[in-house]
């Protein structure tokens, strides 16, 4: 692997992080608080290339490749997870698996919106019932002559109130498991689609998590995204590059704890007019973090080389995704220590890190299952 960065992918880098540093970090805590990130930001992804990083230019992508796409990712991360999870729900799993599966028309239709921020797109797989185990998943979709009328809830969706469109995993087929799954894109504004914000969120606050609700829901059969029964393998080729997401988010927030505790530890004084940068236990918490970042960093471009070089990427992505998770919680965890009461409070941004950063280790695939992702590659046996 080349670590060494290529000068466009270093200038991506540096437009991200410029953009985090006027557009994004000193709104973050005001959004957390007022539960709603500006929605403004969206067409202003949209306008640098962000929201169309790895898409064709001629669907209105950006082109670009997995490494410049983590390097956003991570950027946006560092300042404010919520706006991070709109881009990689938006373009990571609604977005690029539109460019992989969906048709021409649906190409043509969707992709240039979704790029430039004009419209949102978001991912609708979990329901009440069904978290981990997706493919027992029961939303129906009925074949009625040329459309689908589809009934059911999917819950938690990222984006949900916000989106234009929603790629909808519905059961199909008589089969049960994975196979009778497939895949629609449908236009939140269909008669009979409903939506709900879920409140109460310990993190991510300013972003809009939704219960949608399909009452009878009818969608031509040009809907389908792929062939009838492939769902499940479009939400699972989805999620094996957003885990790679999620991951360079984790970077993000672990960069942004190490900037934090490390600043204030320069400034703090303890024990005879000493700031506590000069105490050794205190050290050893920036270290900690210092080490954390590297690690999560290099596991997350590695996902992103092998998808460049046509490898096999799935178990690199749980990898990182489980390492840089886990990373982001200790991290945030020991910046949190560092800071000590003052962390506790809001005027200092480490409280939010923790939040923004527990939830990482619950979707795409909680920790355990990620675990379970790489012992059946090791072992050849599926313990699910
Ligand atoms: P469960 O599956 O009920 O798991 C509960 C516990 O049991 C966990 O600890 C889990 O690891 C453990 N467990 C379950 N099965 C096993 C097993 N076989 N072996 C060992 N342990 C096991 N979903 C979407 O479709 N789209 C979205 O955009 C989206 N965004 C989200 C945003 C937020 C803020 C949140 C909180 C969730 C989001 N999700 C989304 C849903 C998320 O992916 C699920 O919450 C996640 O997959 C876990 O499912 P669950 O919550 O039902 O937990």
């Amino acid at each position: 692997m080349d670590l060494e960065l290529t000068d466009e992918q270093g200038a991506v880098r540096q437009l991200a992080k410029d953009f985090v540093d006027r557009e994004v970090a000193p709104h973050a805590a005001a959004w957390d608080r007022a539960e709603q990130v500006d929605r403004a930001i969206v067409p202003k992804l949209g306008a640098l290339g962000f929201l169309g990083l790895t898409i064709p230019a001629r669907y209105g992508g950006s082109d670009g490749d997995h490494l410049s796409y983590a390097l956003v990712t991570e950027e946006l991360g560092r300042g404010d997870s919520a706006v991070r999870g709109i881009l990689s729900v938006s373009l990571g799993l609604c977005a690029k698996s539109v460019a992989a599966w969906g048709s021409e028309a649906q190409k043509r239709e969707w992709l240039p919106r979704l790029c430039a921020g004009e419209a949102v797109g978001c991912f609708g797989l979990t329901e009440p019932g069904t978290g981990s185990d997706a493919a027992s998943l029961t939303t129906r979709a009925v074949r009625d002559g040329a459309s689908y009328v589809i009934d059911g809830t999917k819950t938690f969706i990222t984006n949900g109130t916000w989106a234009d469109v929603v790629l909808l995993f519905a059961r199909t087929g008589p089969e049960p498991g994975h196979r009778g799954i497939s895949a629609f894109l449908v236009p939140t504004d269909t008669p009979g689609l409903g939506r709900s914000e879920i409140h109460g969120k310990l993190g991510l606050r300013g972003q809009a998590t939704a219960e949608l609700t399909f009452d009878g829901v009818r969608v031509p059969a040009s809907a389908l995204v792929g062939e009838e029964g492939q769902g499940f393998k479009v939400a699972m080729s989805a999620l094996a590059k957003g885990r790679m997401s999620v991951a360079a988010g984790c970077v993000g927030i672990a960069q942004a704890c190490l900037d934090a505790a490390v600043a204030y530890a320069g400034e703090r004084e303890q024990f005879g007019g000493k700031t506590i940068a000069h105490h050794q236990l205190v050290q050893e918490l920036l270290a900690d973090i210092a080490v954390d970042v590297a690690a999560a960093r290099l596991l997350t471009w590695q996902v992103a080389d092998h998808i460049e070089r046509g490898l096999p990427f799935a178990t690199q992505s749980s990898v990182a995704k489980l390492y840089a998770s886990e990373a982001a919680v200790r991290c945030a965890n020991n910046a949190l220590q560092v800071f000590g009461g003052y962390g506790y409070v809001d005027a200092y941004p480490v409280g939010k890190l923790l939040r923004d950063a527990r939830v990482m280790t619950l979707y795409e695939g909680t920790s355990q299952i990620q675990k379970l992702l790489i012992g059946r590659e090791l072992t050849g046996v599926a313990a699910f």
